[in-house]
């Protein structure tokens, strides 16, 4: 077999591996499993690489790549290693700027080295190929710059309202249009120049459109177009894995950009159009009344009475890493005879998944986790629900104001319940910088303070109210 015939063979390998990641990173149980295949893809289609470009390179070239891929696999490792939980959507959206820088070289590249057995068509098609390549790839690279910058706070996660912005927009997918045709007909520098300009601006603009509620989908959204950028690059460097790869990844990204924004009950085409057709929402900066406070002592009590609890993750138990405590307070009540569950927002925390993940990682039983559609509706019922670090996931402005800038996301109904307490360390605003009406509510009480040191607190208070109880049966 020669080497062409084997690196193809296993590009269908990789392929397949790629495929069987995804199906393996569809459920929580299989999700590591799934990982392992992707990385075994990610071996097969590197190795078949080198093999498949061996035959026109200099022993040079294979120390260079070598070199390269050392590089980029160190890298990525001590990243991998480094980075917080709550810092993986800003990570996500830097590595698919990468993607989108990458697909843009490739582009010029391919305008620069042109392979000249290409001629008529073949060789109109090509230009084609550069000109979209560089376009899907220079509005993936600032978009996900944009997307980081937001992600990690170094700029404001409220969406840019330019005057015009829609036209702005439209005016730049119109120039590309016609700045295609213009390329295709007459191929030269100063049009592949103005096309990777406009569409800089273009993925900056279109990501900066977006309001800080919305950054969920537009991180899945950034995926889907790190995919297509990767399938363009694909076809201009006729490498048949990199297209059918970009394919998975652009295709899998859209859809879950589709289920976000079911759930977040958002127009696909609005957000991926930069908040397209989205009325401008008024900031709720109106008077809430007062707050009430309790203590972890009271919270113990509470919870003592209880018959049933629901426990609602945010982010904050992300950042204060209490879902150790969290699930011993679970297990503990669970022991009392308390019924306990977790209600789980699609959008909680900063990536989808990202509080079954750290349940999963304490061993919180999956029967007790529910999403949102299967618990709302249980609300009424409970006699406590503890609201763990989570924020606008939990805001009843979204169903009951029509002008606050999260209105018509669907939220957890925690209001319903007889007795809701808030862990939070200030009365400060969640990530989409609205105020939470749920706080000045009569039946909710906040408990201020690192939601991990008050869990414990609650722990302790806990086994403080059962030693009377132990003792007095001792003496008995
Ligand atoms: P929010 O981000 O709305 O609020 C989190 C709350 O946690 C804050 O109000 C903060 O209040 C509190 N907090 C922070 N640190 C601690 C701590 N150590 N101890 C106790 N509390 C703490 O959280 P939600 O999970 O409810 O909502 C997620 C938001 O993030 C949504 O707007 C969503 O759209 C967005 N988002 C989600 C992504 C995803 O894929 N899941 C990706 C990107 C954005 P205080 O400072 O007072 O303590």
């Amino acid at each position: 077999m020669t080497t062409v015939t084997a690196s193809e063979a296993a590009y269908v390998v990789a392929a397949l591996l790629f495929i069987l990641s995804l199906a393996g990173l569809s459920q929580h149980r299989t999700s590591r499993s799934g990982v392992v295949w992707g990385i075994a893809g990610m071996v097969v289609a590197l190795a078949a690489t080198v093999g498949l470009a061996s035959k026109d390179i200099t022993a040079t070239g294979l120390v260079l790549i070598a070199v390269a891929t050392a590089i980029g696999a160190g890298i990525g490792l001590w990243r991998a290693r480094v980075v917080e939980m709550t810092g993986m959507p800003e990570l996500i959206a830097i590595m698919h700027s990468l993607v989108g820088l990458a697909a843009t070289f490739v582009g010029w590249n391919g305008y620069l080295d042109v392979d000249a057995e290409l001629t008529g068509s073949l060789l109109g098609i090509h230009h084609a190929e550069v000109f979209i390549g560089v376009f899907i790839g220079a509005v993936t690279f600032t978009g996900s710059v944009v997307a980081y910058l937001k992600l990690s706070a170094r700029i404001d996660s409220r969406p840019l309202t330019l005057p015009g912005k829609h036209v702005l927009n439209i005016g730049a997918l119109v120039a590309f249009v016609g700045l295609t045709i213009a390329f295709v007909a007459r191929p030269n520098l100063g049009l592949l120049i103005a096309v990777t300009v406009i569409a800089l601006a273009l993925g900056a603009h279109l990501v900066a459109s977006i309001g800080g509620g919305d950054m969920p989908v537009v991180v899945s959204m950034l995926n889907s177009y790190s995919g297509w950028a990767a399938a363009a690059s694909g076809f201009l460097l006729a490498n048949n894995l990199l297209i059918v790869t970009g394919a998975l990844v652009g295709s899998s990204g859209a859809y879950l950009s589709y289920i976000m924004c079911k759930a977040m009950n958002r127009s696909f085409i609005s957000v991926i159009a930069g908040g397209f057709g989205t009325p401008a929402a008024a900031a709720d900066d109106g008077e809430h009344g007062e707050h009430r406070e309790i203590s972890a002592e009271e919270t113990a009590e509470l919870l003592r009475d209880a018959s049933s609890v629901i426990i609602t993750p945010g982010y904050g138990m992300a950042v204060a890493q209490a879902q150790y405590p969290v699930a011993e307070l679970a297990r503990k009540l669970r022991e009392r005879g308390v019924e306990v569950r977790f209600g789980i927002h699609p959008v909680a925390g900063r990536l989808p998944g990202h509080m079954n993940v750290l349940l999963a990682e304490a061993n919180v039983p999956y029967d007790i986790v529910l999403e949102m559609d299967e618990i709302n509706d249980d609300f009424a019922g409970t006699s406590v629900v503890l609201v763990i670090g989570a924020n606008d996931t939990v805001n009843p402005a979204a169903t009951d104001n029509p002008a606050s800038p999260i209105a018509g996301m669907p939220v957890l109904h925690v209001w319903e319940a007889a007795n809701v307490v808030v862990f939070k360390r200030s009365m400060a605003a969640g990530y989409a910088g609205v105020q939470n009406p749920l706080f000045f509510r009569e039946n909710s009480q906040m408990l201020f303070g690192d939601a991990k040191q008050r869990v414990e607190d609650i722990l302790r208070s806990l086994d403080a109210l059962d030693t009377p109880v132990r003792e007095m049966a001792g003496t008995r």
